[in-house]
């Protein structure tokens, strides 16, 4: 039988190519985004086309509570009821601590945190009621470890692993399991502001010597959503060439 998969911040980047992964792998997807709907909806076109009835591009901040109950009710009557959440959406920002503005920090955790947040509150009563559901978090290697001039950003993904490790206590007797994904340097728009060199002066110090592509993320969602982890919960799962171990 399929099933559903909400992927947030699914219009480009890791989110995309985790839409795509569950989509191959048989599954409905629901592609959220914000502001990316022309991106969004020529993807979803073209998954429908090769499978109709596969996918759903559903617009949402997902900082907005209103909007979250919306993308999830607008997901459950279209595709059926999600079984798998992947909280990706988020935002980055690099600036000197001493610069940070009020707005900054609060953006930051609004759509990083609160994001998440809002999304796990949408999906768990259905989950818990039908005692099954996979909802895996993407921190980052600097939640973990924490970056320079990334103060608010490493604040955040470090609160998406505390997140994930309390929850998964907390719905585990009811047979959810969450985990997380706390990636290396990936190769996507994200990372577009960095100049060249700095991009190269990461991969230079990856052990691997390579920068990560959103296919080795999609690849380690996918695995905390499948059968194969199906004991495995509270983790932190790190594709990030050796960066952070
Ligand atoms: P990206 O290319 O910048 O894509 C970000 C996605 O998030 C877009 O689809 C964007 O949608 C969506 N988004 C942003 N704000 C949103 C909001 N308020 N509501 C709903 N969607 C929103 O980023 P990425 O590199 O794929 O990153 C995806 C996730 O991986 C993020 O959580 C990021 O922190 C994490 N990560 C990335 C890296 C990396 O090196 N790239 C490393 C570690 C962790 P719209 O365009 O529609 O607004």
């Amino acid at each position: 039988m399929e099933k559903t998969a909400l992927i947030t911040g699914a219009s480009r980047g890791i989110g995309r190519e985790t839409a795509l992964k569950f989509w191959r792998e048989g599954f409905r997807v629901a592609v959220n985004y914000c502001r990316s709907e022309g991106p969004a909806g020529e993807f979803v076109r073209e998954l429908n086309r090769l499978r109709p009835g596969s996918a759903l591009a559903v617009g949402a901040d997902v900082s907005q509570k209103g909007q979250v109950a919306e993308m999830f009710r607008r997901t459950e009557e279209e595709l059926g009821p999600v079984e798998v959440l992947v909280n990706n959406a988020g935002i980055a920002q690099q600036k000197l601590f001493t610069d940070l503005t009020e707005e900054d920090w609060d953006r930051m955790f609004t759509v990083d945190v609160k994001g998440m947040f809002l999304c796990c509150q949408a999906a768990l009563p259905g989950m818990i009621r039908r005692k099954r559901g996979k909802i895996v978090n993407i921190s980052s290697m600097w939640g973990q470890v924490g970056a320079s001039c990334e103060v608010h950003y490493s604040a955040a993904k470090g609160a998406v692993i505390a997140f994930t490790k309390a929850l998964a206590q907390e719905v585990g007797p009811s047979r959810i399991q969450v985990n997380c994904v706390a990636p290396g340097v990936i190769d996507t728009e994200m990372n577009g502001a960095l100049p060249p060199d700095a991009m190269d002066a990461l991969r230079e110090e990856t052990p691997l010597g390579v920068l990560g592509q959103p296919s080795d993320v999609a690849e380690a969602v996918w695995f905390l959503a499948s059968p194969q982890s199906d004991f495995i919960t509270g983790q932190v799962l790190a594709p990030n060439g050796g960066l952070v171990l």
